[in-house]
């Protein structure tokens, strides 16, 4: 098998210390493993790209000598991919047009809350509209035991997440028409034959979604990796809204030093003079961290 992987940032903003974390492990997974790294520009969600976000992004992973193997894709290209994607759900009956508004959701979730049961969607659109307009398009998640999902992390270890109590039927298509996350991010990887994703810990969450989507749409589950995320003072996930320092851009060997420290690698006493040093003594520390067989 030929390993491939990927770096999938949303162009909300420069690449910044958290992100530069993501893109550096999965970078270094990728050497380790002599595979393949694409980049994906996450512009699917048009309200939150910044103009110029993704350029810049390109520009910065360039500067710090991350160079994909192919050209990057954007998945405002691919719209028409989702489309069918949703079209071979519906065919199947296991997406449903949703009329719920936010407000009903959450008074739901709010009256769930308050009886101690679950958070989840609570399924109302499932048996129709109820004479409500069809906003979004959810996806049916199995009741009972089928709705545990199990994977093993690379880092985080074994996890579970049971799909009908902690998520409940999720939206693929939005209300204002945009096109969901979840369904976008497993119709890429598998169009561009990901085997493994090595991404930020804030999207473990995720993952049980994507992995069902992945046995609807019947394309193959990659290995997963989540690294921990970086946090300011407060604990808090560091990102643009919360003022995440941009990286010093005319600084990469400091700032790529800071996100390997992060990820607990050991480079050796002296400091790497060159990039290409840093990017060999990070492999060796990242080959050996993760357990991976280097020699042909
Ligand atoms: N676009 C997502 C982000 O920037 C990452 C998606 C992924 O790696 O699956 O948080």
């Amino acid at each position: 098998m030929t390993y491939r992987g990927r770096f999938a940032p949303s162009p909300t903003g420069p690449l910044h210390v958290g992100s530069l974390v993501s893109a550096l492990a999965s970078w270094l997974d990728a050497r380790a493993h002599r595979g393949v790294w694409l980049v994906r520009i996450e512009d699917v969600d048009g309200p939150r790209t910044v103009p110029g976000a993704a350029e810049d992004i390109l520009a910065t992973l360039e500067r710090f000598g991350m160079h994909a193997d192919e050209t990057p894709v954007w998945q405002s290209q691919r719209v028409a991919r989702y489309q069918r994607a949703l079209e071979q759900l519906k065919s199947t009956g296991l997406v449903y047009p949703c009329g719920c508004t936010r407000k009903e959701i959450a008074d739901s979730l709010v009256l769930a809350h308050a009886r101690n049961t679950t958070l989840a969607y609570p399924g109302t659109c499932r048996t129709g509209l109820h004479g409500k307009p069809a906003r979004a398009w959810r996806l049916r998640v199995p009741d009972g035991e089928r709705a545990v999902i199990t994977f093993d992390d690379r880092w985080q270890g074994p996890q579970t997440q049971n799909l009908a109590t902690e998520v409940g039927d999720f939206v693929l298509r939005r209300a204002d028409h945009q096109w969901a996350y979840q369904l976008a991010v497993v119709v890429d990887d598998a169009d561009a034959g990901i085997t493994h994703i090595v991404r930020g810990a804030d999207l473990m969450d995720s993952t049980a979604r994507q992995i069902y989507l992945q046995r609807c749409l019947g394309v193959a589950t990659p290995a997963y990796l989540h690294v921990p995320v970086v946090t300011n003072e407060h604990g808090e996930k560091l990102s643009k809204q919360n003022g995440a320092s941009a990286l010093d851009t005319d600084k990469p060997l400091d700032a790529l030093g800071a996100a390997a420290r992060h990820l607990g690698l050991e480079l050796g006493s002296e400091p790497p003079a060159t990039l290409e040093q840093f990017y060999s003594a990070a492999t060796a520390a990242w080959a050996q961290r993760m357990n991976i067989r280097t020699s042909a």
